[in-house]
């Protein structure tokens, strides 16, 4: 029987990759959990996914009512089995925006999307997730100000939850940043991946001694083409790709990142909890799995995986504490 993967924000980017690799190794049946389930199913028909290895489910972030309904949804469909594996990957990046967009619940729109959709996500199916046998959860992070990953330099502007005073208020309109200052889009999107990186960390802290569940998070390095820079000018996404490419050294393709994705679910060395994937450049273009699926062992890889440390920002565990109480209250946990 195959194991079960939740991916959300399957439909486009770095989950779209992902998912395709999970659904032709066989070994998987991908349950891709996305915004518009109509561009799901015709992006996996596009890419070619095997007949029997997937199946499309509405899920939208922005609606807190929406994620719920899609667990009761995951359940019915799965009925007694048990979920194996997810992976929260979908987010937004509104770097332009003069002001802020909010959800339906009012939150401002990455951080309600990024961390707060996932965090209810997580909560509500880490129950589920113990019943399986080698679970493993992967949230993607980014680099939030850590110098210790390739590309690091470009991290301006730095995340910053400062006290969480915008949390503390309820964090929705006119409430837009974490810490109750200005709304600044691009920060807005780093706040929103240190809560990522954070909540796996809390979730590691406090299920995974009882549930044996694996909690990581990981940067698949800089994805210049994905849609995630849609808002940026066509300048910026024809000279960004290439800048990461031969200046940086950053540069990793989307099938490429897939594949790390992937690797964080399927790899044997990757069944330690709490851990932060990283991988030291060196991408190359023959990868892990040949394009029928099958696995072409550790000689295929490109770019090695290593255990990389969070930044202050995010292994700051007071904070991350307060993020997480605060984070319940807001998502109606608590
Ligand atoms: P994309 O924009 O290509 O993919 C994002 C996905 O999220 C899309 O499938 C999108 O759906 C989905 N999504 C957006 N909003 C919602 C919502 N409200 N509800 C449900 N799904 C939603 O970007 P990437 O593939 O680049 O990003 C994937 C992950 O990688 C993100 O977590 C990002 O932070 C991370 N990342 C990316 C890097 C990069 O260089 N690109 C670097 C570091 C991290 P739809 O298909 O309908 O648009």
């Amino acid at each position: 029987l195959r194991e079960l993967v939740v991916v959300t924000g399957a439909s486009s980017g770095l989950g779209l990759q992902t998912a395709k690799v999970l659904a032709r190794t066989g070994k998987y049946f991908v349950v891709m959990a996305c915004r518009d389930v109509e561009k799901a199913k015709r992006v996996a028909q596009e890419n070619g996914f095997p007949e029997g290895s997937y199946v499309t489910m509405k899920l939208e972030l922005g609606n807190l009512k929406s994620v719920r309904d899609f667990v009761a949804n995951l359940k019915a469909f799965k009925s007694a089995r048990p979920l194996n594996h997810l992976i929260c990957n979908a987010a937004v990046y509104r770097p332009t925006d003069p002001v802020p967009a909010w959800t339906d619940d009012g939150f401002e729109m990455s951080m309600g999307v990024n961390h707060l959709g996932h965090f209810l996500l997580l909560n509500l199916l880490v129950d589920d997730m113990a019943k399986a046998k080698n679970a493993r959860c992967c949230v993607v992070g980014s680099i939030t100000g850590n110098t210790n990953t390739v590309g690091g330099g470009l991290v301006y502007p730095f995340a910053d939850l400062g006290d969480l005073q915008g949390f503390e208020k309820g964090g929705k309109e006119p409430v837009s940043m974490a810490d109750g200052k200005p709304f600044f889009g691009a920060k807005a999107y780093k706040d929103s991946k240190v809560c990522n990186m954070m909540t796996v960390s809390e979730l590691h802290r406090k299920y995974h001694d009882d549930t044996g569940i694996v909690f990581s998070s990981m940067y698949p390095g800089c994805i210049a083409e994905t849609a995630l820079f849609r808002e940026k000018r066509t300048w910026f996404r024809k000279v960004f790709p290439a800048f990461m490419k031969y200046v940086t050294g950053g540069y990793v393709s989307e099938e490429e990142a897939g594949e790390r994705l992937a690797q964080v679910i399927d790899d044997e060395k990757c069944t330690k909890s709490g851990v932060y994937w990283s991988w030291n450049g060196g991408a190359k273009t023959v990868g892990r799995w040949s394009p029928d699926g099958k696995p072409r062992g550790a000689g295929g890889s490109g770019g090695e995986i290593f255990e990389n440390e969070y930044s202050n920002a995010v292994s700051d565990e007071k904070t991350a504490q307060m993020m997480w109480d605060y984070s319940k209250k807001m998502v109606g946990l608590s």
